[in-house]
C-alpha cells in the first residue's frame, strides 16, 4: 500500500494521458481503485441497445470553463450507418468521441443511444456496447494474442487468428518468429502506428460491438498501409453504427453523412457529393488539398518502385 500511495499523483497523470488515447483502462481502475471523474448514478440501469442509433443534441462542452470547445453540436448517426466528422485539428472532433464514451459529461444538451441518455446508464454497459479504435493505440506489454483477445477474453485461438486476418494483420503476425506469442511494447516488438491500429481493429472485430468509434490516425500513412487499414475498417464497420473521425478520403467518400466541424460548431454537413458542389466551401478546399497530397505521394511511390 505504501508503495502504491507514493505514485498516485503519477498514476493520475498517466491516466489523463491514456484517456486522451481512449484506451480501455477499466482494468487499471479495478486494480488501483482510483476514483473516476464520471460516476454512475445510484441505481443506474444498464444500457439496452436495440438498434444502436446515436443522437447528439445541442451539445456544449469545455475542459476549462474559460474555453468552450463544443458550442451547440447536433447530429445523428442512424442505426447501422456511418457518419464522418472532419475538420481542422483542435476543432473538437476527438472530444465528441470522448463524450459518447463518457470520459466526460456534456455541460449542456444530451447524447443518447437508442433514446437513453449516456449519463443515465451504467458506464460498464455503455462501454461494452461501443468499440473504440483510438487515434493512438496504446498496447499492453504482453503478447500480440493477449492484446487482441482483450476484446473478448474468452475467445479461442482460432477466433483471435481470424480477427487478425480480418484486420489485415494476420500475415504480418504469422511471419514473426514467435507468431502470436511475440511480446509487444517497450521490451518487445516495436509496432508502427499502422500495425498498432490494426491490432486495435482486430481487438474490436473480436469484441463485435453494435457501435463503433473510429478516430483515424492523422499521421500520413503510405497508400498501401492506408488501403490495408481501410479494408480492415470496412470489415468492422459493416452493419454497425459508426462514428468516424475521418482523415482518409476513402472513408469520407462512402460515409452516409459528413459533418465539418470548425471551432466547436458544425460549419457544413452533407454527403461527399453535396459538399463538393460548394466549391468555395471548407470541405471542398480540404478535399482538393488532400487529393493533391495523395497524388504526389502516389507519384513518389511509383518512382520508388520503378527503381
Ligand atoms: P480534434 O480531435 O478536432 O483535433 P480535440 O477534440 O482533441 O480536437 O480537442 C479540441 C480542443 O480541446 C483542442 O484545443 C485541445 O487542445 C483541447 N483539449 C483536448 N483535451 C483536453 C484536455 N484534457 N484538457 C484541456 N484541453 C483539452
Ligand atoms: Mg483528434
Amino acid at each position: 500500500l505504501i508503495q502504491l500511495a507514493i505514485p498516485l499523483n503519477f498514476i493520475g497523470f498517466v491516466y489523463r494521458e491514456i484517456r486522451q488515447g481512449l484506451t480501455d483502462i477499466e482494468q487499471m481502475f479495478a486494480l488501483l481503485e482510483v476514483e473516476e471523474e464520471v460516476q454512475d448514478r445510484p441505481g443506474a440501469p444498464d444500457l439496452v441497445v436495440t438498434d444502436g442509433a446515436i443522437v447528439f443534441r445541442d451539445v456544449h462542452f469545455a475542459y476549462d470553463p474559460a474555453r468552450p470547445i463544443l458550442k451547440g453540436v447536433s447530429f445523428e448517426v442512424p442505426a447501422g450507418r456511418t457518419v464522418a466528422v472532419v475538420g481542422p485539428s483542435g476543432a473538437g472532433k476527438s472530444t465528441l468521441s470522448r463524450l459518447l464514451y463518457r470520459f466526460y459529461d456534456v455541460q449542456q444538451g444530451t447524447i443518447t443511444v437508442d433514446g437513453q441518455d449516456v449519463r443515465d446508464v451504467t458506464q460498464k454497459s455503455l462501454r461494452s456496447a461501443i468499440g473504440m479504435v483510438p487515434q493512438d493505440t496504446v498496447l499492453f506489454n504482453d503478447t500480440i494474442a493477449y492484446n487482441i483477445r482483450y476484446g473478448r477474453p474468452g475467445a479461442s485461438d482460432a477466433d483471435v487468428a481470424a480477427a487478425a486476418e480480418a484486420a489485415q494483420i494476420g500475415s504480418f503476425i504469422r511471419h514473426l518468429p514467435e507468431g502470436f506469442s511475440a511480446m509487444v511494447g517497450e521490451r518487445g516488438l516495436k509496432l508502427s502506428g499502422g500495425e498498432k491500429q490494426r491490432v486495435a481493429i482486430a481487438r474490436t472485430i473480436l469484441k463485435s460491438p453494435p457501435i463503433l468509434i473510429l478516430d483515424e490516425a492523422t499521421s500520413a500513412l503510405d497508400t498501401r498501409t492506408e488501403q490495408e487499414i481501410q479494408a480492415a475498417l470496412d470489415v468492422v464497420s459493416r452493419n454497425r453504427t459508426t462514428l468516424v473521425i475521418a482523415h482518409r478520403l476513402s472513408t469520407v467518400v462512402s460515409a452516409d453523412e459528413i459533418i465539418v466541424l470548425k471551432d466547436g460548431m458544425i460549419a457544413e454537413r452533407g454527403t461527399h457529393g453535396e459538399l463538393l458542389q460548394r466549391e468555395d466551401g471548407l470541405y471542398a478546399s480540404m478535399w482538393n488539398r488532400q487529393r493533391e497530397a495523395v497524388q504526389a505521394e502516389e507519384r513518389l511511390q511509383a518512382v520508388r518502385e520503378s527503381d
